[in-house]
């Protein structure tokens, strides 16, 4: 899951991480208060949604004035902020933080995350940050550093000086940055996280280092380790299905085509959008019901699937392993029923009581599209969504 920017700074100063002091507000006049608590200015005002590049969109705003606070304040609160990381979606700014403006001499960039291509916890690190740092990345990689750490020996202050010296950092700076390092090491293994980002990691006047910009996204298999991480949950942040299904228990993911799955098991899931790409279509989700797809989770399924307005089919695949045809074909029915389904439906079931189970999705009186296999039923929906 992903986290707020005033939530990754809270982490970040209970690990001994250098943050501007701060707090959120959730209207004009609050945020005018936790302004004058700070001193005389000036402030940053920054809109919290989960999704980098506010600066961009106008989420991230320097003011000089108390007036200039209110204003912010006012004019992001209550709105819907898309920026270039939000995945095509705007997402409710309700909070705003407000921190001390530090004078900012330049922008460093620092992260760490899990590197499933060397198996290692790495750091990224470049001296060149900031709002343009996928730029940096592109054009000019010898500018990124990077530190594969050895999960025996973990981070060690020589590491931490030789990254900061590949960063052109001076010898005080070095000293803060293996402070910085050694803390972002323990929270990350601390709290099972798998991104931490500081961008800016900002040399401010007077050369120390602070972290201006915090994004943390953790390991939700985790989860149930860490309550106080799990309380820290937006949902209104979240994409509103991807939301519904983890209440329920189902692994679903959003895509972008227009052919609803619905299948038991990862990896059965996972072959039959590569089908329906063979067949010619696009995939609207990912959704894995489970082993135990029981009436209620067919009928969660079917309801989160039609909650996007693109999906014109739905493919049902279903292995009746742990499961039996019969019962899921009931469940099947029962769900179209209960939801009120007006799209074509093509239903690929095998395992027990398979015949059984096909008897009865013929017999429903449903506009149940039975298939023989997996690539009869992908071409099959194809079909409907072209014919559509
Ligand atoms: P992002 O665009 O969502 O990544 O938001 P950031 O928090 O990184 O802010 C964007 C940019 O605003 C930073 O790269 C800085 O250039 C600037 N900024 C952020 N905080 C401060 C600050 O305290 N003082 C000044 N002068 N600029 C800041
Ligand atoms: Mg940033």
């Amino acid at each position: 899951m992903n986290f707020h920017e005033y939530q990754a700074k809270e982490l970040f100063a209970e690990y001994g991480l250098p943050v501007p002091p701060g707090k959120v507000a959730s209207s004009a006049d609050a945020a005018v208060t936790v302004a004058q608590s700070l001193g005389k200015g000036p402030w940053m005002v920054k809109a919290q949604i989960h999704a980098g590049g506010r600066g961009k969109a106008g989420g991230v705003k320097f003011c000089k004035t108390i007036d200039d606070v209110r204003a912010a304040a006012a004019g992001m609160l209550g709105t819907r902020m898309e920026t270039y990381q939000s995945a095509g979606r705007a997402l409710p700014v309700d909070l705003v933080l407000v921190t001390d403006a530090t004078d900012i001499v330049s922008e460093l960039y620092m992260s760490v995350l899990v590197d499933r291509g060397s198996k290692t916890i790495s750091f990224i690190a470049s001296a060149a940050g900031g709002v343009d740092i996928e730029q940096v990345a592109r054009d000019t990689p010898e500018k990124i550093h990077t530190l594969e750490v050895d999960f025996v020996e973990g981070v060690q202050p020589y590491h931490a000086r030789r990254l900061a010296f590949a960063m052109g950092l001076e010898a005080k700076q070095a000293g803060q940055l293996t402070k910085i390092m050694l803390g972002l090491y323990r929270l990350f293994n601390d709290k099972d996280l798998a991104l931490v980002e500081l961008n800016p990691l900002a040399v401010v006047a007077g050369g120390n280092l602070m972290a201006l910009d915090g994004k943390i996204n953790s390991d939700d298999n985790a989860e149930f380790r860490h309550p106080g991480l799990a309380a820290m949950r937006d949902e209104s942040q979240e994409d509103p299905a991807e939301a519904a299904a983890v209440r329920n228990n189902l692994n679903y993911v959003t895509m972008d085509g227009n052919i609803g799955c619905m299948v038991n098991g990862a990896g059965l899931a996972m072959a039959t959008m590569d089908v329906i790409k063979l067949a010619g279509a696009e995939p609207a989700n990912f959704l894995d019901v489970g082993g135990g797809a029981t009436k209620e989770r067919v009928t969660e399924a079917f309801k989160l699937i039609l909650s996007s307005d693109k999906v014109e089919a739905i493919l049902v695949n279903i292995f009746g392993g742990i499961v039996r045809c019969d019962l899921i074909a009931e469940g099947i029915i029962a769900a179209v029923k209960e939801v009120g389904l007006t799209i074509p439906v093509i239903a690929r079931l095998e395992g027990t009581n398979v015949e059984k189970g096909r008897e009865l999705l013929a017999n429903s009186g449903l506009k149940i599209t039975p298939a023989v296999d997996l690539n009869d039923a992908a071409q099959k929906a194809v079909a409907a969504v072209k014919s559509a």
